[in-house]
């Protein structure tokens, strides 16, 4: 089967449902490319790791040069450029917690960029890959930082082994190998593409599409001319002159392809000091009757060091306005959305924002953010009320069509676990987005066992949440942690099978048959009607050398699931293992009526 991705053009019949998904699964080619060492400008660059980064990719500095390498031969060949990691180290810092605008700014107090062409920034992997580029990296605009997050994705590991089960290991890991290489290049590129001035695009196959896909595989030719613009214009002293900026604001003013993001370019427009403009990203994030009054300068200063997002230095400059008695809704917006993109968790995040979705309760964006903050103090429920808000205000507002507040509620029940929300947000949003939203949504159907789970739509960010930390344990193999979720997800979600079949075959599989017969146990009590669970039973009954015991388990299993050819199987070694041998030959002569083969 290894041949599946090469060889089509002699094939024996239709592939298998299993190879054409599998196919679909494989990550488009970057390109063009060259030998980037032909590349005659060199942007050098400083890296640093944080903990959780050093922590969580092992090998992290060979794995940071395989991505630049693999990025360097695309920009090589349409850039002329390479980039060269002059120095590696260690970063003391806790990043990737929150927005990563913090990471961003905290990176730029690290290291300066004396020097050097680009600072990256390495930090923590998120536990699940989001699919907005921009929870994984950030850059600034035409600037020379960037940080980005280690790739992995634990849970596309159990998607893929569920989804490809008649694949080997070997070639499941392959593909998993290969689509998070094409994920870690396609986002150095993209941030690149951000510290060059490109603006993002619609099309699946831009690597400067905001939301990330396999089919990424190049950069548009007008950020291409773009990026050479401000390639030409830079130097390590210089990342930009008010003359070159000048350029680039006129010529990206002036194209007008369908596939540009037209509000992505007015934002970079407007940053680069072109006509002001505001994205309809950051519109969604306060609403615009909040916007301070030209009266009160600080204020407006403090909404503009949120507009290019300098949360920490915008957060400080509001402190003394939040200390002088009440706050107005004004200073309400900017203080709750400062808090909840610097870190959701702090306690004044919820203040603010509970405080703003009070007093002006009308804008859905309100609620949206004090969702935000409800989680971020980990009240899900209420932050799922607050989304719910949110959908009444959007949904009952039937003059404006709202595909960006859309898009974001989509996100936030994302973020939450209420999948099936999600989806069905996601579909008035931007189509873009939708598509990836969709995609992310069926992972976590199959990897947390959700569709057998027969749940109500509020029930889902509870028990996603639990699917999650169960999976985890299972991945890290931390059979305390397996044994106190699993229990804890049957004592809340008594109806749903999948995560006790996961934990009985858990144990199985490695042998460990007290902890398989606990698990299988309590699988067989809660949901009887599982033939796994019976057949678990039995197999460890057999490893025991107590094969009368697995008589009773195999008989019920053939019974629930009488397609399951191994039950069978097992049955008839019982029978004969116990000296049944009459009971042996009536089975075997039931599995030939049935099969139309011999048992053995
Ligand atoms: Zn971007």
């Amino acid at each position: 089967m290894l041949g599946l991705f090469v060889a089509s053009g002699c094939t024996w019949g239709q592939p298998s449902p299993q190879e054409v998904y599998a196919r679909s699964l494989q990550p488009s080619q970057i390109g063009p490319v060259a030998t980037a060492t032909t590349a005659r400008r060199v942007l050098t660059a400083r890296v640093w790791a944080d903990r959780g980064h050093r922590r969580g990719v092992l090998t992290w500095q060979v794995r940071l040069q395989e991505q630049v390498a693999a990025a360097n031969r695309v920009l090589a060949a349409t850039l002329g450029a390479r980039i060269q990691v002059v120095s590696m180290q260690s970063w003391p810092h806790e990043g990737g917690r929150a927005d990563l605008q913090v990471d961003l700014t905290a990176l730029h107090e690290r290291d300066a960029g004396e020097g050097v062409d680009i600072v990256i920034g390495l930090v923590s992997p998120l536990a699940v890959l989001s699919p907005a580029l921009h929870d994984a990296g950030r850059a600034q605009m035409l600037g020379k930082h960037m940080v980005l997050r280690g790739i992995e994705d634990a849970q596309e590991h159990v998607t893929l082994r569920r989804a490809l089960d008649e694949f080997s290991a070997e070639e499941r890991n392959k593909l998993y190998q290969a689509r998070m290489r094409h994920r870690e290049v396609s986002l150095l590129l993209h941030e690149v593409g951000h510290l060059l001035g490109a603006v993002h695009m619609w099309p699946a196959q831009s690597l400067m599409n905001a939301q990330y896909s396999v089919e990424q595989s190049g950069f548009a030719p007008e950020n291409l001319t773009a990026m050479k613009m401000a390639l030409d214009a830079r130097t390590t002293d210089v990342v930009s002159t008010p003359e070159s900026q000048a350029a680039l604001i006129n010529y990206l003013s002036g194209i007008d392809a369908q596939y540009i993001d037209k509000e992505s370019k007015a934002w970079v427009v407007a940053r680069l000091g072109g006509a002001p403009a505001r994205s309809n990203e950051e519109r969604t994030q306060v609403d615009p009757s909040l916007t301070p009054q030209a009266k009160d300068e600080r204020l407006q200063k403090v909404q503009q060091m949120l507009q290019r997002g300098e949360v920490e230095a915008g957060w400080q400059l509001l402190q003394p306005q939040l200390k002088q008695g009440p706050p107005t809704p004004g200073v309400l917006g900017l203080a709750c959305e400062l808090t909840v993109r610097r870190d959701p968790s702090m306690p004044e995040a919820l203040q603010y924002c509970s405080a703003l979705a009070k007093q002006v309760p009308k804008p859905p964006g309100h609620h949206l953010l004090l969702a935000h903050a409800l989680q971020g103090a980990g009240q899900l429920s209420d932050a799922l009320k607050a989304a719910q808000g949110a959908e009444k205000r959007l949904a009952s507002d039937v003059q404006q069509a709202q595909p960006t507040l859309w898009t974001a509620l989509a996100q936030t029940y994302q973020r939450l676990g209420a999948i099936t929300w999600a989806g069905q947000a996601a579909a008035h949003g931007l189509p873009d987005v939708a598509g990836q939203i969709a995609i992310y949504c069926r992972q976590v159907r199959r990897a947390a066992w959700l569709d057998s789970a027969g749940l109500k739509p509020e029930q889902e960010p509870a028990y996603v949440g639990g699917a999650r930390t169960l999976l985890d344990a299972l991945r890290a193999g931390k059979s305390k942690q397996i044994d106190v979720r699993a229990a804890q997800l049957a004592k809340d979600f008594p109806g749903a099978p999948g995560p006790q079949i996961a934990v009985c075959e858990h144990y199985a599989s490695r042998k460990r048959w007290a902890a398989s017969d606990r698990a299988c146990r309590r699988l067989v009590k809660l949901h009887p009607k599982q033939a796994k669970g019976h057949v678990a039973l039995a197999v460890s009954a057999f490893a025991r050398g107590r094969p009368s015991r697995a008589v009773a388990s195999l008989q019920r299993a053939v019974k629930l699931s009488p397609g399951t050819k191994g039950a069978w199987t097992l049955l008839y070694s019982a029978y004969q293992a116990t000296g049944k041998a009459k009971k042996a030959g009536q089975l075997a002569k039931r599995y030939e009526a049935r099969f139309g083969e011999p048992l053995r």
